[in-house]
């Protein structure tokens, strides 16, 4: 009999990190640091991904600050450029940034709505083409994970623009995946439940915020590290078949 083919994991390549400076990248670099990737950090902030990459080198990790917008194509490209020439070329990215301007439709501006959708879906767009783009041209396999979220799939009052950014982030990661699965690039979505970050702070601290996480089969929040697992093994050779998919992980919080 054949001996059950071994999971490689992610020690020693490349990955790229948007929203490092958040709560749920932060926790994604400091995890992939300490599997031996290289981690390639990004995000507007650069204060933020500078401390971020000092803990990880203090630790014995390597990690790089990527200064980005990813609403912005060129600065998309200068943070992969940095990332290539201080770490050697990526081969996996996960695209977290993300914001919310919450606020009922009636009240909402274009440019709040236009804000949103630029950030959560034409930033991983751009994102995720600009890796494609070195991964096809240099004939090399690749792993992606873009972060949608439960509100994909479901609606509260006061997000639209979220919930529609989301819900496109899935079927983009659809039609990525089919165009791209050829070049042996693989294009996956985890969408988290409800994590504590400054996304939600001010909301999950209200007595609102109580009575919303006391309605869960579990009366909590998540935490950053429980997304961790999933993407670990999205980005590692299992995730060769495994593409074109959005994977919830939101502890019953949505059943
Ligand atoms: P945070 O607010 O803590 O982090 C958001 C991150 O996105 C920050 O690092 C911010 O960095 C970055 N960002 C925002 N706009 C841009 C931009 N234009 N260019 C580059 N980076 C940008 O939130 P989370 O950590 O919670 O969110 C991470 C992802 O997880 C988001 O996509 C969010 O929608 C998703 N998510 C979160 C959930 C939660 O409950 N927290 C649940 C489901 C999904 P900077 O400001 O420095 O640019």
């Amino acid at each position: 009999m054949n001996r059950p083919a071994e999971i490689s994991g992610i020690a020693g390549s490349t990955v790229l990190v948007t929203g490092a400076s958040g709560g749920l990248g932060e926790a994604l670099c400091e995890m992939l640091a300490a599997n031996g990737a290289l981690v390639a950090a990004g995000a507007r902030r650069a204060d933020k991904v500078e401390e971020l990459v000092a803990r990880i080198h203090a630790r014995g990790g390597q990690a790089c600050a990527c200064p980005m917008d990813v609403t912005d194509e060129q600065s998309v490209a200068a943070a992969w450029d940095v990332a290539e020439r201080e770490l050697g070329p990526v081969s996996g990215v996960i695209a977290n940034a993300g914001i919310t301007i919450d606020g009922l439709a009636l009240d909402l501006s274009p440019a709040s709505f236009r804000t949103v959708i630029d950030t959560n879906l034409t930033g991983v767009f751009l994102t995720l083409r600009e890796g494609a783009r070195r991964m096809v041209g240099r004939r090399a396999e690749g792993r992606m994970i873009a972060i949608a979220s439960v509100l994909a799939d479901k609606v509260v009052p006061g997000i639209a623009p979220y919930a529609a950014s989301k819900a496109a982030v899935v079927q983009l990661v659809r039609a990525l995946a089919l165009e791209w699965a050829a070049r042996g690039i693989s294009v996956n979505a985890i969408s988290p439940g409800y994590i504590r970050t400054d996304i939600n702070q001010a909301f999950m601290d209200s007595r609102a915020g109580e009575r919303f996480v006391a309605g869960f089969p579990r009366q909590r929040l998540l935490q950053p590290t429980d997304i961790l697992p999933l993407a670990q093994l999205l980005l590692s050779d299992a995730a060769r078949t495994i593409t074109g998919r959005n994977f919830v992980v939101d502890d019953g919080q949505t059943l």
